[in-house]
């Protein structure tokens, strides 16, 4: 079976993808020089949905990259074997994985239920191998967050093996096919303690030229290394983003802080439920913690 593409209304780029990048000496293709004001045009732009506590924080799974392997010092990839097997499981189960964007729209309409988040952090280029196809045999979608300042690169910001990232063209191929393209921000840095001036870049920057590229607002920002302080999140917010994705449970936990479940090679259906269920505790826990706080 092949699953309906969730959005058809992409718009051209307005300028080739392989036009200079901003970061001299990257031997990535980069992005156009957009010329876009400071602000959208009326109508545009996105609206935040509603708050979410701790406790209502839907269930998010963490992927990187889904290739065959030799080396992953950080234990970042998955083999298709494994993640077809998983994304069986979740099917077995009932439960329809979809985007981060579409899940909290799911959620504020109160029809959430039977879904799951899937999510690819960094853009790596085997998206388009390892995991469209399966998606699509279960009817499912999913969020990939992709470095905008390196697309067509590699990524340089680890030590080890070096995995090709999503080109331009590769990024419309999987927009087209439904998978929701969120911001990993421009090159990977950590967002916590950073200037002013490289967070807006990091947040606000990467927003404006992936949505150039796609020619839509974007929803998502996914947080390099899931790590998050307030600072970042209020930047994400004011850039115009719909939510921030985050890994770990803590005090920011909420819309613009949103909980991953981690998924490696050695999950199977007994983990995954057993992270499920980890997930919903912590929120509980961090919910009741938030409280007692106040
Ligand atoms: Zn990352």
């Amino acid at each position: 079976m092949v699953a309906e593409p969730l959005h058809r209304e992409r718009r051209a780029p307005s300028d080739p993808p392989d036009a200079g990048s901003p970061d001299a000496g990257s031997r990535d293709a980069g992005l156009p020089d957009t010329g876009l004001p400071d602000t959208l045009p009326p109508g545009e732009e996105l609206c935040a949905g509603p708050a979410i506590r701790p406790a209502q924080a839907p269930w998010a799974l963490m992927y990187h990259s889904v290739d065959e392997y030799t080396e992953d010092p950080y234990r970042v990839t998955v083999t298709p074997a494994r993640f077809a097997r998983q994304m069986a499981w979740l099917h077995s189960c009932g439960l329809r994985g979809v985007g981060l964007g579409e899940l909290l729209r799911a959620q504020a309409a109160g029809r959430a239920g039977d879904l799951v988040g899937l999510t690819f952090d960094d853009g790596y280029a085997d998206l388009t191998r390892g995991v469209l196809p399966v998606l699509q045999q279960y009817g499912f979608s999913a969020t990939a967050f992709v470095v905008v300042g390196r697309l067509g690169g590699h990524n340089v910001w680890d030590e080890g093996p070096r995995k090709p990232l999503l080109t331009a063209d590769q990024i419309f191929r999987l927009h087209d096919c439904g998978v929701e393209i969120g911001s990993h921000g421009m090159y990977h840095r950590s967002l916590p303690g950073i200037a002013a001036e490289t967070l807006a870049e990091e947040t606000g920057r990467s927003r404006e030229l992936l949505r150039d590229l796609l020619g839509e607002p974007v929803g998502g920002f996914c947080y390099p290394y899931g790590a998050v302080d307030a600072a970042a999140a209020a930047a994400v917010r004011d850039s115009g983003y719909d939510y921030g994705a985050a890994i770990a449970h803590g005090p920011l936990t909420g819309r613009w802080a949103l909980p991953r479940s981690y998924v490696g090679e050695r999950d199977n259906g007994l983990r995954l439920r057993a992270k499920r269920a980890r997930h919903r505790l912590r929120g509980l826990r961090v919910g009741l913690d938030g409280e007692g706080a106040r």
